[in-house]
C-alpha cells in the first residue's frame, strides 16, 4: 500500500466497519453483516475489489467473492465475473437460492440475472488509475523486471505487488460466525484465472465449531495449503486466534516464500489479524467501541 493511499484505506475499512456493524446491532446476522461490509469496499474504489479492481493482462476486471455461514457451512461463490458492480451480492444469492455452492463466468452472471440483479459493461468497472498501473506491470514483464513466476515470494515482489482483496468475519448475538472475500485477483492476472480468495477454505472460510476467517495475498500459495482452512483447524483444536493468524502467515513463508495477511474470529469473539506484507489495512468493532489500524512490518 502506497504512502498516499493510507488514508483511503482507513477511510474504507471504517465505512465498512460501521455498514457492517450497524446490522449487528441491529440483530441481523453475522452473513448479512460482512455481505454489507464487502459490498461497501466494493463499492470503493480505493480496493482491488468490485469498481477499481487489478486488470487482467487483457485490461479487463474479472472478480471472484465467496461468503460462508458458520452455522450451517452453507457458501456462495463466484469466479470470474465481469459483468457485476458487487459480486458478493451474487455469492449470497447462490448461498441463499442454489443447490450448487459455486458458479463461473456467463453462468454466474446469467444466475445473478435471473435473481435480480443488473449486468454492466465490464468498462464501467475499469478506471484510469488501474489502465496506468497494469501499463507500468507490462512494462515491468518486458523489461525482465517482473516477477512473472507467480511465486509469491516476497523478496521478488516489487512495488507494482500489492494486495488489495478485502474481507470481512462477524460474530452475531445468535453465537453465529460468517465470512466474506472479494477480490479482482492479482494485477496481469491471465484471463480466466481463480485465486484463493473466492475458493472454500482458501481465501475464507466459517465454521461455528472452528473460526471465520479471510485472506488477503498472492494466491497461489495460499490456495496451495488450503490456508484459511489450516487457521481455523488451529483454532478449533486449541490455539488462540491470535497464535493461530500469526502461525498461518508464518507457515505461509516458510513452507512455499509466500505472503499475505489474514483476519481470523473465534466463536467466542477473540480476534486475530497478522500479515507479513509491508502493510496492512483492518478495523475490528465490539460492543466496546471501534478500533482502525494500519498496521507495519515495514
Ligand atoms: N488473494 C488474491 C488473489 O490471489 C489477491 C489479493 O489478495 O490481492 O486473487
Amino acid at each position: 500500500m502506497p504512502d498516499d493511499a493510507v488514508a483511503a484505506h482507513e477511510r474504507g475499512i471504517a465505512n465498512a466497519l460501521s455498514a457492517g456493524y450497524a446490522l449487528l446491532e441491529k440483530g441481523a446476522s453475522s452473513l448479512d453483516s460482512v455481505e454489507a461490509a464487502v459490498a461497501v469496499m466494493e463499492d470503493d474504489e480505493t480496493f482491488d475489489a468490485g469498481r477499481g479492481s487489478f486488470l487482467t493482462r487483457d485490461g479487463r476486471v474479472q472478480l471472484d467473492a465467496l461468503l460462508m455461514n458458520g452455522e450451517n457451512l452453507r457458501a456462495g461463490g463466484v469466479a470470474c465475473v465481469e459483468r457485476l458492480r458487487n459480486p458478493i451480492r451474487a455469492a449470497r444469492l447462490v448461498l441463499d437460492h442454489s443447490p450448487h455452492i459455486y458458479f463461473v463466468g456467463a453462468g454466474a452472471e446469467r444466475f445473478a440475472r435471473q435473481h435480480g440483479m443488473d449486468l454492466i459493461d465490464n468498462t464501467e468497472l475499469v478506471i484510469p488509475r488501474e489502465r496506468e498501473r497494469l501499463f507500468k506491470a507490462q512494462q515491468a514483464e518486458i523489461a525482465g523486471e517482473a516477477d512473472t513466476t507467480f511465486s509469491g515470494d516476497l523478496a521478488a515482489a516489487t512495488a507494482l505487488d500489492s494486495h488489495d482483496t478485502v474481507g470481512a468475519v462477524a460474530l452475531d448475538i445468535h453465537g453465529n460466525l460468517a465470512a466474506a472475500t472479494s477480490t479482482g485477483g492479482t494485477l496481469n492476472k491471465a484471463p480466466g484465472r481463480v485465486g484463493d480468495s473466492s475458493l472454500i477454505g482458501c481465501g475464507c472460510y466459517a465454521d461455528n465449531h472452528s473460526a471465520a476467517v479471510s485472506l488477503t495475498g498472492w494466491g497461489e500459495p495460499i490456495m496451495k495449503l488450503v490456508l484459511g482452512k489450516w487457521a481455523v483447524d488451529r483454532v478449533a483444536s486449541g490455539s488462540e486466534p491470535q497464535q493461530a493468524a500469526a502461525a498461518a502467515i508464518d507457515y505461509l513463508y516458510q513452507r512455499l516464500g509466500g505472503h499475505g495477511g489474514i483476519i481470523l474470529l473465534g466463536p467466542d469473539g477473540r480476534i486475530g489479524i497478522a500479515h507479513n506484507t509491508p502493510r496492512m489495512a483492518w478495523g475490528v468493532q465490539t460492543p466496546a467501541g471501534a478500533q482502525l489500524g494500519i498496521t507495519r512490518n515495514d
